[in-house]
């Protein structure tokens, strides 16, 4: 098996049945939406890795998520937040007061 050393980080060794949740969920919806990227056109990722000095090449059929001109690649999206693997995200951030008297 050869990620297992990445799964034995999780200390879930023994439920290595379970399937890993491999869903993605957009934090802002609003503003950002999914893409895939198409045709033979060069497309850069919008942000840099801290400390590297490139912009990251998206490669046909790669799916990133963009607003507007800014598109960024799902290694960026996940690392600013922008996507999250964690599905109840929603429940974790500030609410607007509800409307409940
Ligand atoms: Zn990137």
């Amino acid at each position: 098996m050869a990620d297992s050393a990445e799964s034995l980080d999780h200390s879930e060794s023994e439920q290595s049945q379970t399937p890993v949740d491999r869903r993605l969920y957009l934090t802002d919806t609003e503003h950002w939406t999914a893409a895939v990227k198409q045709g033979t056109d060069r497309q850069y990722c919008f942000v840099q890795n801290p400390g590297e000095g490139f912009f990251h090449l998206i490669l046909d059929g790669e799916i990133f998520v963009r607003s507007g001109d800014e598109q960024v690649c799902l290694n960026c999206a996940l690392r600013r937040g922008l996507v999250t693997t964690d599905r109840l995200f929603w429940q974790h951030r500030p609410k607007t007061p509800s409307p409940r008297v």
